[in-house]
């Protein structure tokens, strides 16, 4: 099968089909995201080497024998090992030994196939048609922000950042009821958010006087952190979305004098993400700038950087080989 390689290089290669596990299914990839963190992995980010992508839909391939045979799936990327204290603790997704899929330790969702186990697969409702679907994982990862910062409908929210993750984030929390800001720096991405009922806001022209009771940032870049901690309220709570590469600068005092919770988030809900998607009250396929074939998998790479361009799709579902 044909597969996205990352040795230090990203780069197309023929590889052999994956032989599943006990309790794992085969899937056959229909459609993956390229997505900030795979951007991430190309600089560096947990040493990762092999088939890279997480965020994906499929169909399950085999074994013959799995319930899961046949079914339209998407899949959680944290694999555990679950006996590790955290695991033991309920806290799978913080396994001290976990593989993450295509990002540390197993190979992930670039490829015609992948290997998964059957414990990370959520059924896609035949509602939600695969360019939604392919959106669960970071739809799950924007939900988590919601119960990470315990927000209500009656919380005043600012999202930092007009990118794919700070968009779907102030959809979701806009959806839930809250009053939802999101300041960025592109007039075309900004308006993504107005037809949720999102105020949106050029940098520059967010009030002096605005303060928020959470505030995310989901920018990437370390200036969001500082805008973030300048526009908190005293006793706020600021949701920190983004893993860079390297380190952030943090000014402690902005946190330390007024009291402020820093908190992080990952990893969110499927059921919930798959929810919104079945009843429609998320759309995320505005977000698509473009679709090409897993054999311009290093093109496709390399658009995925280009400033502007959202999310870049890879079309997995060629001949079986
Ligand atoms: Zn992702
Ligand atoms: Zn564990």
């Amino acid at each position: 099968m044909q597969a996205l390689y990352f040795d230090g290089q990203a780069g197309l290669r023929h590889l052999p089909r994956p032989e599943p596990g006990a309790g794992e299914a085969l899937v056959q990839v229909r459609l993956a995201g390229i997505c900030r963190t795979d951007l991430e992995v190309l600089r560096g980010y947990h040493g990762f080497r092999g088939v890279m992508g997480h965020e994906f839909v499929g169909q399950v391939a085999g074994p013959t024998h799995s319930p899961w045979l046949g079914k339209r799936v998407v899949g959680e990327i944290n694999v555990a090992c679950g006996h590790c204290q955290w695991c033991r603790q309920g806290l799978a997704r913080h396994c001290a030994s976990r593989q993450v899929l295509g990002l540390s330790g197993r190979d992930g969702v670039f490829a015609h196939y992948v290997a998964m186990p059957e414990a990370n697969l959520h059924e896609a409702p035949p509602e939600v048609p695969d360019d939604a679907a392919v959106f669960a994982e970071p739809l799950a990862a924007a939900l988590q922000v919601i119960e990470a910062a315990a927000i209500t409908p009656a919380s005043r929210v600012l999202v930092v950042g007009d990118g794919r993750l700070g968009l779907l984030i102030a959809w979701v929390i806009s959806r839930q009821g809250a009053a939802v800001s999101l300041v960025g720096r592109r007039p075309g991405k900004l308006a993504l958010a107005v037809p949720y009922g999102v105020e949106i806001f050029l940098e520059k022209d967010l009030p002096d006087d605005s303060f928020y009771d959470v505030v995310v940032e989901a920018s990437g870049a370390p200036g969001g952190l500082a805008l973030a901690l300048a526009r908190v309220r005293p006793q706020g709570t600021v949701v920190l979305k983004s893993t860079y590469a390297g380190a952030a600068p943090l000014d402690t005092a902005r946190l330390v004098v007024p009291e402020v919770r820093l908190i992080g988030s990952r990893c969110g809900p499927f059921d919930a993400a798959l929810r919104l998607l079945r009843q429609k009250l998320v759309d995320p396929r505005p977000l698509i700038s473009h679709i090409l074939p897993l054999a311009q998998g290093v093109e496709a790479l390399a658009l995925a950087q280009q400033p502007g361009v959202l999310k870049v799709l890879l079309d997995c579902r060629a001949a079986a080989d």
